[in-house]
């Protein structure tokens, strides 16, 4: 898959606006507005399914734009992607093809929450994925700006419901029709942008907003709630100008990982890789904030910004006196700029040029392009169903930074489920779901649409309860036979490597069980490992596999006829058996709740003071809603499986 050619980068967009000039029909089943990360991967899934789809976006030299840090991946972000690809998107392969510096995150925890991450080439970045979108059959791409929605009144039948029926095209454009429209605008929608004391209206630099006739029709023809959100971008920085002798070097993995579980290798060699550096601020940069805090006028807003990735502005305002990380990253292979991850700001730009040169390595730097913030309306989106569809208008999805999400994989894990759901209406098919118990996108979606958002959401490991059996590793297992069978957005190229990995898988997990020898035994075979005095005498070959120094190799070299036909899956073997006892235990636990669906909850149960681990969010909900069962318990939106078997446990133990 990696030794494929692009097509070159401007006959791919000569082909498009061909394409665009010529559409070849006015009916589609799906239509995608916005060609971002959301959109990108709602096209290609819709396509996939086998809807006849049509992506509209305002450019397509941005189609895939990285809008802030050319990266992807990291620690509940890399699980995203790892899903993405698991469920045959782009984002996965797009990150092995473009990236230039990988990593795996949070090594020293266990490998459930490792976060596999890549600096990427931007530039390569966006050639793949609009590659990929013009190889993708039933897909077409058209260059122009939705100016609004075709939607009917509601039938009388059902009230309150609207129907979209497709889309306007903005300048006097012509209108074109769908059965399901999926809206991906990103941070366009109402969007300003905002340098010193400069508002201009804009959606990313260079790109203007979203018309406002979209706005108007989500807002007062459709009715939906909306709300207003922030987030900001560093300068980027001439490179030549950096001194890198005064930051400390970061190396990449020396061997680097594939988000595609299609993919053995990555693009860039091992030697290849680039380098990242850190360095930090100093009481300068604090200094030249608060100086800077009335020319400001995007810090002294009160809209929510993203609280994980805050502006050098909001750190040091809130933190004063202490030194906060600054990491100066590769934009791209040949790229002469550096992005300065932790220096996002909105102050003017020659006070971003007097802030940056309070850092040692950036004494003497040069600003390419100044930082820059941009505010932006995203619906509130409780007004979703978990198949992102809008719950009082039919045919129409929403997907991105459009729900309050912030980040790419954020995005394109929804675009994708968008984009599967959208074709799925427009075939008359029945809606499918992801639950919180099989993966992360799951966990997004639910977290979506039952709690909705007060700040820009963004994925960590903490959020999935599930999370020692939503592994990076696993993701292929969980989601790519599901994709295929049930769903129909995976290939079969793709779906019958799956079926081959999980059947190697568990013949080599039968074969690991049925080696079972004492432990005097095992010490005597395998002396590097150090078998403690264990009660039980004897111990299989998975159990040896969950002591730390025990691997799947050298339990090859023992039992090489047995064995040695599974190597290529020894790191897998190796999490699988350190995680099966926990997954087995959670497992058993969802088994117990679906089996206690009918038992009764006491009518005066006083959830406020129960002495359990619930959320004061679980605890308002069961209170108000009061549900007679289990199962109803379990059927309440924002209801955690987790809340769930806390709950059981204490009422077991109580009764
Ligand atoms: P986008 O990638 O924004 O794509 C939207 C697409 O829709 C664009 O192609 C646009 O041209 C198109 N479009 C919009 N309106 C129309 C229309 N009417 N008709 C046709 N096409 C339309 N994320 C982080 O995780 N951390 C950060 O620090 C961070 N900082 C950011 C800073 C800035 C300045 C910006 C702009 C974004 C930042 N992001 C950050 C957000 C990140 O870029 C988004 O989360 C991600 O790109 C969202 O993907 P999306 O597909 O929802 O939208």
């Amino acid at each position: 898959m990696l030794t494929k050619k692009l097509p070159h980068f401007q006959s791919f967009l000569l082909l498009v606006s061909r394409r665009a000039h010529r559409l070849t029909r006015q009916q589609y089943d799906v239509i995608v507005v916005g060609g971002g990360h959301a959109g990108t991967e709602a096209a290609a899934a819709a396509a996939r399914m086998g809807a006849e789809t049509l992506l509209v976006t305002q450019k397509v030299n941005t189609i895939g734009a990285l809008s802030c840090n050319p990266s992807l991946g990291g620690v509940g972000k890399g699980q995203l992607v790892k899903e993405v690809d698991a469920l045959d998107g782009l984002c996965g392969r797009a990150g092995d093809w473009a990236g230039i510096h990988f990593s795996i995150l949070n090594r020293r925890k266990g490998p459930a929450v490792w976060g596999p991450r890549a600096q990427l080439d931007r530039q390569r970045y966006r050639e793949f994925i609009q590659s990929e979108l013009l190889g993708t059959p039933r897909l077409t791409v058209l260059e122009g700006s939705v100016e609004e929605l075709l939607v009917t009144e509601p039938n009388p039948e059902e009230p309150g419901h609207h129907r979209v029926n497709g889309i306007r095209l903005g300048n006097g454009g012509h209108s074109i029709s769908a059965s399901s429209v999926i809206l991906t605008t990103g941070t366009f929608l109402s969007g300003s942008l905002f340098v010193g004391q400069t508002t201009v209206p804009g959606g990313r630099i260079g790109d203007a907003p979203s018309s406002a006739g979209l706005s108007h029709t989500l807002k007062e023809r459709l009715g939906l709630r909306t709300g207003r959100l922030r987030t900001g971008t560093p300068p980027r920085i001439v490179k030549d100008s950096v001194d890198f002798s005064l930051a400390v070097l970061h190396p990449p993995d020396s061997h680097p990982t594939p988000f595609s579980f299609m993919n053995k290798h990555t693009r860039c060699k091992p030697e290849e890789q680039l380098p990242c550096y850190l360095t930090q601020t100093t009481l300068g940069v604090e200094r030249v904030v608060k100086e800077s805090l009335h020319l400001n006028c995007h810090i002294q807003q009160d809209t929510k910004g993203p609280r994980y990735c805050p502006s050098i502005e909001s750190r040091v305002l809130r933190f004063p006196g202490r030194e906060h990380q600054v990491w100066l990253e590769p934009e791209g292979v040949t790229s002469e700029l550096v992005y300065p991850q932790g220096l996002s700001m909105t102050m003017p730009p020659d006070m971003q040029l007097r802030l940056i040169r309070e850092i040692p390595a950036l004494h003497r730097a040069e600003i390419h392009t100044p930082g820059y913030g941009v505010q932006y309306d995203f619906v509130c989106p409780t007004q979703l169903s978990p198949a992102l569809q809008v719950k009082s208008t039919q045919g129409l999805f929403l997907a991105g930074q459009i729900n309050g999400t912030t980040g790419y994989e954020e995005a394109a894990a929804q675009g994708l489920w968008a984009g599967v759901n959208a074709a799925r209406w427009a075939l008359s098919m029945p809606p499918v779901a992801l639950s919180r118990t099989e993966s992360y996108i799951g966990v997004l979606i639910d977290d979506l649409v039952t709690r909705g958002v007060t700040e820009p959401y963004r994925m960590f490991t903490s959020r999935a309860e599930f999370r020692t059996s939503l592994r990076p590793d696993n993701a292929d297992l969980r989601l790519t036979l599901k994709g295929f069978e049930e769903v129909g957005c995976v290939s079969s190229l793709r779906y019958h490597e799956a079926v081959r990995v999980r059947d190697n898988l568990q013949d080599a997990l039968t074969a690991l069980e049925s080696i079972v020898l004492s432990t005097t035994n095992w010490r005597k075979r395998l002396p590097g490992v150090l078998i403690s005095e264990n009660k039980s005498a004897t111990l299989s070959g998975m159990d040896v596999l969950n002591y730390n120094n025990g691997s799947f190799e050298m339990l090859a070299s023992v039992f090489p006829e047995l064995l040695s036909p599974y190597l290529e899956f020894s790191q897998r073997l190796k999490i699988e058996a350190v995680y099966r006892p926990h997954c087995d235990l959670q497992k058993k636990e969802i088994e117990r709740i679906q089996k206690e669906e009918s038992m009764s909850l006491p009518e005066d149960i006083d959830y406020f003071s129960l002495p359990v681990s619930l959320s004061q969010e679980v605890r308002e909900i069961l209170d108000r809603v009061r549900p007679s069962t289990l199962g109803a318990a379990t059927r309440l939106q924002g209801i955690t499986p987790a809340a769930i078997v806390h709950l059981l446990n204490y009422i077991r133990h109580s009764g």
